[in-house]
C-alpha cells in the first residue's frame, strides 16, 4: 500500500497523556477473552456500559491540543503517519459518496486505556468507534496484536481495521446505528444478530473504501493506493477475526448465538462485496 505523510489533521494524539501507571496486564488469556467479547468493538461495548442513545458530542477528556510522547519510536511515528493518512483517505472518499451529510471524524490514538464519551477503554478492548463524540478510538498496539496473535499482517490490513471504524462512522451520520440500538432495545433477543448486521454493513463500507484506494494513480496525487496483493491483505484480516475463529482461539467451540461480528466468511463475503462493487447501496446488510 503506497501513501504519503500528512499533517496528522484527522488524528488526536493522546498518547502522552492516556494511560500510564496502575495498570494491571491481563496477559495471553486475559487479552484473548476480552478480545473475545469485544474485539472491533461495535454496539457490544455500549450494551455491556449499558449506554443508551447516541446523546450528541460529549467530548470527555479528549479536548485541547495533541501530545506526541516523549518515548515514540521512529517506526510508531511512521504508524502514526499511515494511520493519518488512511483516515483522511477514507473520509475523502465518503466526503465524495454522501456529500455534505458527511461530517469528518478523528482518530484519537491513546495508550493503555483512555477515558471516551462512551466509557473507560483499555487497548485490550481493541479499537473502537464511540458514536456519542463521534470519533474512533486506537491503540497503536493493536496492530502488532493483529500481526501476532491473529496473523493478520500487512499495512493494508491495518488500513482495514480502521476503515471499518470509520464505517461505524457512517453508519451514526446515516442513522443506521441509531435504529440498531433502538431495535435492540425494544428486543433484546435481537441483539446479537443486528450488531452482526451493523459489522458486517462497516466490513462492506470498508470495502467500499478499498474499491476507491485500488484504482490507479492515486498515489501520485496524495492519496492511498493499493498494491497488487494488499485486497488479500485485508480478506486475511477479515477472514482472521471472524468470530467463529475468535470463539475457537478463546473456548475451543463455535457459538453462533454468541457471534456480534459475524464469521471469518461473512466478515470476507461483505467485504469482497464493497470492495468489488464500491456501492454503498450493496452493503445492506439488514435486507431480508
Ligand atoms: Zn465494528
Amino acid at each position: 500500500m503506497r501513501w504519503s505523510a500528512g499533517d496528522r489533521g484527522n488524528v488526536e494524539d493522546m498518547r502522552g497523556r492516556s494511560g500510564g501507571g496502575g495498570m494491571i496486564p491481563l496477559g495471553i488469556g486475559g487479552f484473548i477473552v476480552v478480545a473475545l467479547l469485544s474485539m472491533f468493538t461495535g454496539v457490544n461495548f455500549f450494551d455491556l456500559l449499558g449506554g443508551g442513545g447516541s446523546a450528541g458530542p460529549t467530548p470527555v477528556g479528549t479536548s485541547g491540543t495533541s501530545a506526541p510522547p516523549a518515548n515514540s519510536t521512529p517506526s510508531e511515528e511512521r504508524l502514526v503517519d499511515m494511520v493519518d493518512a488512511v483516515a483522511r483517505d477514507t473520509q475523502d472518499t465518503w466526503r465524495q459518496l454522501l456529500g455534505n451529510r458527511y461530517e469528518p471524524t478523528k482518530v484519537v490514538l491513546f495508550r493503555d486505556s483512555i477515558q471516551s464519551a462512551c466509557g473507560y477503554a483499555q487497548a485490550a478492548t481493541g479499537p473502537f468507534y464511540c458514536p456519542r463524540d463521534r470519533k474512533v478510538y486506537l491503540d497503536l498496539g493493536f496492530f502488532e496484536e493483529l500481526q501476532r496473535r491473529f496473523g493478520a499482517s500487512g499495512d493494508f490490513a491495518q488500513a482495514y481495521v480502521l476503515a471499518h471504524e470509520i464505517g461505524h462512522h457512517v453508519q451514526t451520520l446515516t442513522g443506521t446505528e441509531s435504529r440498531v440500538r433502538q431495535g435492540q432495545q425494544s428486543d433484546p433477543r435481537s441483539g446479537n444478530a443486528l450488531s452482526v448486521r451493523l459489522e458486517l454493513q462497516a466490513d462492506c463500507y470498508a470495502g467500499v473504501w478499498g474499491h476507491q484506494a485500488a484504482k490507479s494513480g492515486r498515489a501520485a496525487s496524495g492519496g492511498v493506493e493499493l498494491d497488487p496483493g494488499d485486497a488479500e491483505e485485508a480478506l486475511n484480516a477479515a477472514a482472521a477475526i471472524g468470530d467463529d475463529r475468535l470463539q475457537k482461539l478463546g473456548t475451543g467451540r463455535v457459538m453462533p448465538e454468541k457471534f456480534t461480528h459475524g464469521s471469518s466468511e461473512q466478515r470476507v463475503t461483505w467485504f469482497r462485496r464493497g470492495f468489488d462493487s464500491g456501492d454503498p447501496a450493496a452493503c445492506d446488510t439488514f435486507a431480508r
